[in-house]
């Protein structure tokens, strides 16, 4: 290994960069990491935990309003936007500082530049200098995709929402997935008024049909408003500085801000790749097998560039295969069955396993439960939004193989329920344990 400068050379330190990277220099590598924005990735800078911190915000809209029938004096209280922001962006400072020390912590070098493959062991950096690596792997995530329509400059994407100077008061939100779901959910409780645009006629597909049919319909009821089959022709900028949306099957609508969540690309645009000789799918994605090894020896590739799942949880697991195998000496794949996913909306929803139709497809004859109902909390809140929970099973076996929620608190129920449904658990299993009451999660063992 000695006549390369490094053992491994990661491109990108976001959760799978980061993951492998320390988990090699434990292994006694020679690891350095190039990052070209900031170490900690999508997830820590502009993804999940900054996203996560506005939902806890956006909820205390109805929390302050609920609490009011709980006996508290709550005067009406103002929102403001700068407050949160600024603490939310100190915070990803603080773990962005936290993930740099463990890299340095470990050993592990960190370049702050932008990184391109120039050959099967060598790496060229913005700055010029070119750095030789017994191995290479590709960790650089993915950007948010943006449709071509003329003005569609004047929109952001969730890179730029976290930093927004004010709340806008109207908004219009482009695409029906998780991320699109989740802003105009954290926005509505802002009280900015959110329009959702989608091509189609479904929001999250996917996910368990009754499930986002209830996010849908809860949403509507909150004062969001959709409009589906429906494509964007232009976007103007007006003389006071509002934005007029042209989409067709529409009137046009005036809004303030444009927010485009239409999916993510894989960030391989100039990385040198192709020329190297590394496979590329026709997204862009670079092309691993099993063991995350690319179309060339000495390079490897983790996470959302590989275009698998696009979850922290995975590239982080990938990272850890990955470093453990090539360095560790325990070589371990990554089992993508049952993974658990959750939509963090108003109310949020978590699933697990096959949903209905995905089950009477692969197993041809199903059983489900269902359980309908409204949170105690919720009742006395005076609050009309029912929860829905539906297990899908083996009708043959009884053994469980999808779990399904939207209510509050889903996400945090499913993953302990997801262990259950991991583990081959049957609905007679769920059955004999006894009810925690009174709380949401015993309906998992009261399902009819
Ligand atoms: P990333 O974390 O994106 O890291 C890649 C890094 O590489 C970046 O820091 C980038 O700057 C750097 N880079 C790229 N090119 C180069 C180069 N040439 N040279 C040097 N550096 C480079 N996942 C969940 O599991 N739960 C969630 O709730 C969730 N919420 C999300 C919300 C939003 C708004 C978004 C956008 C994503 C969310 N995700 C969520 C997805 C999650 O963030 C990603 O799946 C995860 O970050 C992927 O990790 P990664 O290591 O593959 O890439």
């Amino acid at each position: 290994m000695a006549d390369h400068e490094f053992d491994l050379f990661v491109i990108g330190a976001g959760s799978g960069g980061v993951r492998a990277s320390r988990i090699a220099a434990a292994h006694g590598a020679r690891v350095a990491v190039a990052e070209e924005y900031r170490v900690g990735g999508t997830c820590v800078i502009r993804g999940c935990v900054p996203k996560k911190l506005l939902v806890y915000g956006a909820h205390f809209a109805e929390d302050l309003k609920d609490a009011k029938r709980f006996g508290w004096q709550v005067p009406d209280c103002g929102f403001d936007w700068p407050t949160l922001r600024d603490n939310v962006l100190g915070e990803v400072d603080r773990l962005n500082g936290l993930y740099a020390q463990t890299l340095t912590n470990n050993k592990v070098e960190i370049i702050l530049e932008r990184a391109t493959v120039s050959g099967a062991h060598e790496v060229t950096l913005a700055s010029g200098r070119k750095v030789t690596a017994r191995y290479i792997l590709i960790a650089t995530g993915a950007h948010p995709h943006v449709p071509e329509f003329p003005g569609s400059e004047h929109g952001i994407t969730s890179n730029e929402v976290f930093h927004l100077d004010k709340l806008p008061r109207r908004i219009l939100i482009a695409g029906a997935g998780y991320i699109a779901n989740e802003f105009a959910g954290i926005f509505n409780e802002f009280g900015t008024k959110v329009t959702l645009i989608n091509r189609s006629d479904v929001i999250l597909r996917g996910y368990e049909e009754a499930i986002r049919d209830r996010l849908l319909q809860i949403s509507l009821t909150k004062g969001i408003e959709f409009r589906f089959n429906s494509e964007f022709e232009s976007i103007e900028r007006q003389q006071d500085g509002c934005l007029k949306v042209k989409t067709s099957g529409h009137d046009p609508v005036e809004v303030d801000c444009v927010l485009f969540a239409t999916g993510r690309v894989p960030n391989t645009t100039g990385l040198g790749l192709a020329e190297a000789g590394v496979e590329l799918d026709d997204k862009g994605a670079v092309v691993v097998g099993e063991d995350n090894k690319s179309s060339v020896d000495s390079i490897y590739a983790v996470g959302d560039v590989t275009n698998r799942v696009q979850l922290t949880p995975i590239a982080i697991r990938e990272g850890q295969a990955f470093a453990d195998t090539v360095f560790g000496n325990k070589p371990h794949k990554v089992d993508y069955d049952n993974i658990p996913n959750a939509v963090f909306s108003h109310p949020p929803m978590a699933g697990v396993g096959l949903t209905e139709s995905q089950a009477r497809n692969k197993l041809g004859s199903v059983a489900v439960y269902t359980s309908d109902f409204r949170a105690m909390k919720n009742v006395l809140a005076g609050r009309n939004e029912r929860a829905l929970y539906k297990m899908v099973c083996d009708a043959t076996t009884g053994r469980v193989v999808g779990l399904h929620m939207i209510g509050p608190d889903a996400p945090e129920i499913l993953q302990a329920a997801a262990v259950a449904v991991k583990a081959g658990l049957t609905k007679d299993d769920f059955d004999r344990t006894v009810a925690l009451h009174p709380s949401m999660a015993e309906e998992l063992v009261l399902l009819k």
